[in-house]
């Protein structure tokens, strides 16, 4: 297990999107969690930091989470990303085709419990937690002064559904969700890992964002 870890939340566009920049102290290697709205300013973000961005892992192929068209709004994401750097793109395995414009040379197919280093001894941990999409997956992050971490992404949505166990009406499977909180809530149990919801503005804004970090 890494001794350091560098995590910065973000909080790129309107809908509340908390993108993750997850880096190696030792490499300074980093990954990014759902680029998306903001590009650029992801990109400098993590050379301002000293990190090299090496890839991007994605949650869920929904359009605030990657990019694209969404109710006649145009977001940009990972094909304006990869422009910028040319770095692969790992996506569950049943969602990878439904990421568009992006070469297939660049896509990488995850499975569950698939584990994501970053040159050194930083691993990620990538659960498949789908309900919310048939390929959405959840983070699990060791932070050695914060602990262990799960980034739900969109699992619960927000941290209401978490705690009454409810299921967004988006979702494309309520038992799959169901599951999902239960997978999650044992990875929790075993860890003692805390949970970050991604869109949920009342935890985000008890925790900390760019330009400061977790470490
Ligand atoms: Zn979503």
């Amino acid at each position: 297990m890494a001794d350091t870890l560098y995590l910065k939340q973000m909080e790129c566009g309107p809908m509340q999107n908390y993108v993750y920049l997850i880096g190696d102290p030792a490499t300074r290697q980093a990954a990014v969690v759902d680029p998306a709205w903001e590009v650029e300013r992801i990109v400098q973000t993590a050379q301002q930091d000293g990190y090299t961005l090496t890839k991007v892992l994605i949650t869920h192929t929904h359009q605030d989470h990657t990019g694209g068209e969404i109710f006649g709004h145009y977001i940009p994401g990972v094909v304006e990303l990869l422009e910028l750097i040319d770095v692969p793109v790992y996506v569950h395995k049943t969602e990878t085709h439904i990421l568009k414009n992006i070469p297939p040379s660049s896509k990488v197919s995850t499975e569950n419990n698939q584990v994501i280093a970053l040159g050194g001894d930083v691993q990620i941990t990538l659960l498949h937690t789908p309900g919310h999409t048939p390929g959405h997956e959840s983070l699990l992050v060791h932070l050695p002064k914060t602990g262990w971490l799960v980034l739900s992404g969109d699992a619960a949505h927000f941290k209401d559904n978490w705690d009454n166990k409810r299921v967004a009406s988006m979702n494309t499977s309520a038992d799959q969700t169901q599951a999902s909180y239960q997978k999650i809530a044992d990875v929790m149990a075993q860890k003692k890992a805390a949970l970050w919801i991604n869109h949920d503005l009342q935890q985000s804004q008890g925790q900390k964002h760019a330009p400061q970090f977790y470490d």
